[in-house]
């Protein structure tokens, strides 16, 4: 059995960038849902006592595999968003060791984000746009539907959620002015450097 992670911070804590409202339904009933899915899925199977990231991995490109793989892999990818988010502050603060990566990767932050906001927001339909270290190097890459990078052995550092459900009902369909203003307010680059 999989356990649904607590959020790392109250539903309001995201606002105004991302409101409670929509933090609470995308928590409480798309995040839940996927863990409540895949719990059901492998109840009695090979996979019942398989942990997430070896599941993941197990059953990616597998055809016969492909409703666990989907579930499994969402509810991890929600987890680990969630974690990529803190509460808006004031001054954006990026500790040195991370920044070094950036700029070795990328030249500068500025550049690491317009990657970012580039690769959320051509992803076609529903995806993820995620920082990754790759091998020695940062590199940004996204993903369709529910895949992630750890069955292309790439290291996730950051993930974005643009599925609608992550901001339709505060902005519709811009999912643009979300996705700077995420980039912009809300990126937990703490974490990232933990991920390093
Ligand atoms: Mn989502």
């Amino acid at each position: 059995m999989h356990a649904l992670p607590p959020l790392p911070y109250a539903p309001d804590a995201l606002a105004p960038v991302i409101s409670a409202n929509t933090l609470s339904f995308h928590y409480g009933q798309h995040h839940k849902g996927y863990v409540d899915k895949l719990n059901s899925l492998i109840a009695g199977t090979e996979f019942a006592e398989v942990p997430l990231a070896e599941l993941i991995v197990r059953t990616a490109g597998k055809p016969e595999h492909v409703e666990v793989f989907n579930n499994a892999a969402q509810a991890w990818n929600h987890t680990f968003y969630w974690r990529s988010l803190r509460p808006p502050q004031k001054s954006e603060q990026v500790p040195l060791a991370l920044t070094q990566w950036i700029n070795a990767g990328f030249g500068d932050l500025a550049a690491l984000k317009r990657e970012l906001a580039n690769a959320a927001i051509t992803e076609f339909g529903s995806g993820w746009a995620w920082l990754v270290l790759d091998g020695e190097t940062l590199r940004v890459i996204k993903t369709g539907n529910s895949d992630n990078p750890l069955p292309l052995h790439l290291k996730p550092l950051l993930a974005i959620d643009v599925w609608e459900h992550a901001y339709y009902l505060d902005y519709q369909n811009r999912r643009a002015e979300h996705v700077h203003a995420v980039l912009d307010r809300l990126i937990n680059w703490n974490f990232a450097t933990d991920n390093l």
